[in-house]
């Protein structure tokens, strides 16, 4: 059981209470959402839900300061070499270094993409919720190879099935996944998450069959000798396979065609961008504010140490205010909280609730609650603190994090 008052208390982007008071049970569960009564001590601080993280690798390492290119395809091959070098015990190190960030930066929920089956089982021992995506490869895979694969990974799940997140698939891209693969994980009716439209490569081997990714693929035994190229963009591949719906979350979306935003915001799929890949790369900021206006719901993710320099919510937000300086911070704020929980298919996350749990952060209060959110989205201030069902995290030291 428990209590704060503050300043202000934001149930979510918008609603915000005035001189607020959050109180919880002993299981850490909200009971109460009001205004404080008159004469309470208010903290002069800003209340907020935690964030969402909705794309993130946990368990991947950082690639070597001497990784030579940042060229897409080279990238990945640095990926493939950094993952072979990493021990499984090394790997259950970035994970659990990685929660433990999320958690001390306000995260309480986090879209994770699976590549090993390891992030399912350290997640089952942290409070994070959100989703975790097993990762599914394989773009020589036919209907038979495709089913095998996904009873395989069923089987992984039933042992590992993390307690307070839910699961999904995540069929990696579609230079990446075979036509058979994606429809057997549409099949099974499970949230997916899609890298979509990352890179001019990506479409160039869909339209036709050739490029950077073609001879990738070539050169890692997976491009069947009679493999023809559909010659539809990615959107529409995904789409003609069947697997655009409110269900799946596409991440990136740097590369769309003509009409590809209306088809997703007709099939009610979320798009989450990753503003450290972004700059990692060097790519141009992608029309995010026509995506909100044609209302798709845009979320925010880290995206992994290969591309990022850290796994920080905080972080990418104040990439996205200068990336997208029209936005207002409240539509900034709701990307990291409200539309991350839809875009990770958990709707009663990224806010506030009677009967949700407990799990806020604090920041410093201004003349104005919008005063303070500018200033914290932008950067300009820090979290102070953070709840998870009720109790406060010991404080971590000034270092990387914000
Ligand atoms: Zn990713």
């Amino acid at each position: 059981m428990g209590a704060f008052a503050a300043r202000f208390v934001a149930l979510d982007a918008t609603t915000v209470l005035s001189g607020g008071l959050i109180r919880w049970d002993a299981r850490g569960r909200i009971v109460s959402l009001r205004r404080a009564p008159a004469g309470t001590r208010l903290a002069d601080v800003c209340v907020l839900p935690a964030l969402v993280n909705a794309h993130a690798h946990l368990q991947l390492p950082a690639l070597a300061a001497t990784a030579p290119t940042r060229t897409f395809v080279a990238w990945i091959h640095s990926v493939l070499q950094a993952r072979q070098a990493t021990s499984a015990a090394a790997e259950r190190q970035l994970l659990r270094a990685a929660i433990a960030d999320q958690l001390h930066l306000g995260v309480n929920a986090v879209g994770d993409i699976d590549s090993t089956g390891t992030s399912a089982e350290e997640l089952r021992h942290s409070p994070l919720r959100g989703r975790c995506y097993r990762e599914l490869t394989g773009f020589h895979l036919d209907e038979r190879a495709a089913r095998a694969l996904l009873q395989e990974r069923d089987g992984e799940r039933v042992r590992g099935r993390p307690l307070a997140m839910q699961g999904g698939w995540s069929p990696h891209a579609p230079y990446s996944v075979s036509a058979a693969l994606f429809r057997a994980a549409a099949a099974r009716g499970r949230h997916l998450a899609i890298h979509c439209a990352e890179v001019p490569e990506e479409q160039q081997l869909l339209h036709s069959g050739r490029g950077a990714f073609a001879d990738l693929l070539r050169e890692l035994g997976r491009l069947p000798a009679d493999h023809r190229a559909p010659n539809l963009g990615a959107v529409r591949w995904l789409e003609h396979l069947g697997v655009l719906s409110a269900r799946t979350s596409l991440i990136h979306c740097q590369e769309l065609e003509r009409g590809d935003s209306a088809r997703i915001a007709a099939s009610g799929a979320s798009i989450v961008v990753c503003p450290g890949t972004i700059e990692y790369f060097g790519r141009a900021a992608p029309p995010v504010p026509a995506w909100l206006a044609q209302g798709i719901p845009v979320a925010l993710g880290t995206d992994s140490r290969a591309s990022n320099t850290t796994l920080s919510m905080p972080a990418e937000l104040a990439r996205a205010s200068r990336l997208w300086p029209g936005l207002a911070p409240e539509t900034l704020f709701a990307m990291a909280t409200r539309h991350g929980a839809r875009a990770v298919g958990c709707r009663g996350l990224g806010q506030l609730r009677i009967g949700g749990r407990a799990d806020f952060c604090t920041v410093p209060a201004a003349a104005t609650f919008r005063e303070a959110l500018a200033a914290w989205v932008a950067g300009a201030t820090a979290v102070a603190a953070v709840h998870v069902a009720g109790r406060r995290l010991p404080t971590v030291k000034a270092g990387s994090r914000r």
